[in-house]
């Protein structure tokens, strides 16, 4: 690879036109589509802005079909939002890799990998959650409201998402 300028890229989601930096480079591989992170795989790339709005709608793409971890791998390395939780939840909201609410979460506890709580869930209810998390080794963090949590899925308050894939998980706690 060399350091000259290249040609403009288009973000499929936005079509806004740019050069390669301002993009995060997707690659097509047996139907399945991969997040081309150090941008040297050989197939032809596609390309979509590094923004938590245009990864949004990517999530939610009829035809680019791009999987949760995929998804997360690249919101995760969005500046400044490293560890924001919030924007990473809401990319992954329509996905199967999350469940919500202290009842969803309890029956599903033996699939859950991350809980993220909201800092003012009440203290009987976190005590429950986290005597639970412990005691299943599940990794834990206070984050936002609730009512930032609810924004997510369209509801007043949500006191509690817990993340039920293993492998977006480990990209979250990473
Ligand atoms: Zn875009």
């Amino acid at each position: 690879m060399n350091n000259q300028i290249g040609p403009e890229r288009t973000c499929l989601i936005c079509k806004i036109k740019g050069l390669k930096d301002i993009f995060f480079r997707l690659v097509k591989n047996d139907e399945k589509i991969y997040f081309d992170e150090k941008g040297t795989e050989q197939s032809r790339g596609m390309y979509v802005c590094k923004n938590k709005e245009c990864l949004q709608r990517l999530s939610k793409h009829k035809k680019v079909l791009v999987s949760m971890e995929e998804l997360v791998k690249m919101s995760v390395l969005l500046k400044n939002e490293k560890k924001d939780y919030l924007n990473i939840l809401k990319v992954m909201k329509n996905s199967q890799s999350l469940t919500f609410g202290l009842n969803m979460v309890f029956d599903e506890i033996e699939k859950v990998h991350f809980v993220v709580m909201a800092e003012d869930i009440s203290e009987k209810n976190s005590n429950k959650i986290i005597e639970k998390c412990k005691e299943r080794n599940i990794p834990f963090v206070f984050h936002s409201t609730k009512s930032q949590m609810g924004d997510i899925f369209n509801k007043d308050e949500v006191t509690v998402i817990a993340i039920t894939n293993k492998k977006v998980a480990r990209g979250l706690i990473n």
